[in-house]
């Protein structure tokens, strides 16, 4: 199965992700959490991205699409898995349809989270992550249960830099701008599926199962 996960930061996209990919046996591959990775690692990818990052802005596609490469394609070919996060831009769309036709396959699903920009902000300035395991809480809707630390791991929670004010209007602007048109481009292929993303996390979550069981 190979699926992808679309959305407007803070849709939910990640939180879902985890969750299908354990149940799914899939590999969860998630651009935001690799760069973030390998910026803590100090490596040199990971401090240019961050450049990009904190103001909201993309990071370049040939960088992306590299990174993405090599995660799916270098040392051995991944059958199954999810993309989160990627791509976000019509460039890495067609990058990733040229890489699948390469190894003769294809996207089984697209799965849209669609929410209002209202519940995006409020969930984009609440969210809270884990510096070491990347669990991700909202200080109203998932909070830890002591304030502060990771219940997966007991590490210190934080607020992203990017999850501040001033660059998530930026990242909206540029996912409606960038990253929206990839519905019309999956729409197209007719493998895209659109979840609605203001319910629970589990009524959500149950959605996706419903559509992954019905369609594959
Ligand atoms: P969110 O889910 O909140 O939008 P992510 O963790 O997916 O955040 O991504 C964080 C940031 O990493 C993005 O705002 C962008 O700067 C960079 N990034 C992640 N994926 C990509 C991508 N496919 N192309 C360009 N930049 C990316
Ligand atoms: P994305 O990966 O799309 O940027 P996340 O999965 O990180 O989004 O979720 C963004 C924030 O919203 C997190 O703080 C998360 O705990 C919270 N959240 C996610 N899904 C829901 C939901 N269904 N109801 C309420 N809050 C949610
Ligand atoms: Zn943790």
């Amino acid at each position: 199965m190979k699926l992808l996960m679309m959305g407007p930061p803070g849709a939910g996209k990640g939180t879902q992700a985890k969750k299908i990919v354990e149940d799914y046996h899939l590999a969860n591959i998630s651009t935001g959490d690799m760069f973030r990775e390998s910026y803590r690692k100090k490596e040199s990818l990971g401090l240019l991205a961050m450049e990009f990052i904190r103001d909201g802005h993309l990071v370049s596609d040939e960088i992306t699409i590299e990174i993405v490469r090599r995660r799916l394609f270098v040392n051995h070919v991944e059958k199954n898995f999810l993309l989160d996060g990627f791509p976000r831009t019509i460039t890495q769309a067609e990058a990733l349809d040229e890489m699948l036709e390469v190894e003769q396959t294809k996207l089984d699903a697209v799965i849209q989270i669609v929410v209002s920009d209202a519940v995006i902000l409020n969930r984009m300035v609440g969210r809270r992550s884990c510096s070491i395991c990347g669990a991700t809480y909202h200080v109203d809707y998932k909070p830890p249960q002591k304030e502060g630390v990771c219940d997966a791991c007991g590490g210190v929670l934080y607020q992203r830099e990017d999850d501040k004010h001033e660059s998530v209007r930026n990242r909206l602007d540029i996912y409606k701008e960038k990253t929206k048109p990839l519905i019309d481009y999956y729409d197209a292929q007719g493998i895209l599926y659109e979840v609605n993303g203001e319910k629970s996390f589990d009524a959500v979550y149950r959605d996706i199962q419903t559509l992954l069981e019905t369609h594959l």
